[in-house]
């Protein structure tokens, strides 16, 4: 909704090494190697990756960073990258939910293996059993690290490696928190505010 209302392009960082392996820049070899050895890609090669990235053109409205900075070591590394190129966050934005509730959520959840629809347990379960309501196929798959177990381990990782983001952009004056309880489109009408606000 945000790259169309507002031309912006959206980068995940699973996203972006696919590219760049795919494209066969030198990052995207550096990445490959590591990810080849079974080993997690460095934060010095990330953000090559996002230089390459943020320089061509499609990018030049600005970008909605998805998973990335997940730790402050990131985020510094972060705004040294932009500031090559006198650029900066506009917003940093901390979609707010409990942890009690991000476990219902995130452990029920499943996707038809035949058209991709999402479904959840609790919020939108398939009018007949295990048979998805789009296409009537019966092969619902769930993703292994969506169990509760998995999810509380996240959920642990999240609050010692990515709350601290919180206070750093809080004192860079960019923080934005939505409460992320509500519905999608209560949600979907305040991040559109802040993009708003922060590409005017
Ligand atoms: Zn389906």
């Amino acid at each position: 909704m945000l790259e169309g209302e507002f031309g912006l392009v959206q980068l995940s960082t699973g996203d972006l090494l696919r590219a760049a392996v795919a494209a066969g820049t030198e990052a995207g070899k550096a990445a490959k190697a590591v990810m080849e050895a079974g080993e997690l890609v460095s934060d010095d090669i990330v953000i090559n990756i996002l230089r390459d990235r943020l320089a061509e053109p499609d990018c030049a409205r600005g970008v909605i960073l998805d998973g990335f900075p997940r730790t402050t070591v990131q985020a510094q590394a972060l705004d040294a990258l932009l500031a090559e190129s006198g650029q900066g966050i506009n917003a940093a934005i901390s979609l707010e939910v409990d942890d009690a509730a991000m476990v219902t959520r995130i452990s029920g959840r499943f996707t038809c293996g035949d058209c991709g629809e999402g479904y959840h347990d609790t919020f939108k379960a398939p009018k007949i059993a295990e048979t998805c309501d789009k296409c009537g196929g019966t092969g619902m798959k769930r993703r292994a690290d969506d169990n509760a177990e998995t999810v509380a381990s996240r959920l642990v990782a999240y609050h010692e490696q990515t709350a601290p983001l919180i206070a750093y952009y809080t004192s860079k004056g960019v923080l934005k928190s939505i409460d992320a309880m509500g519905d999608i489109d209560a949600i979907a009408a305040e991040l559109g505010a802040i993009v708003k606000q922060a590409t005017a």
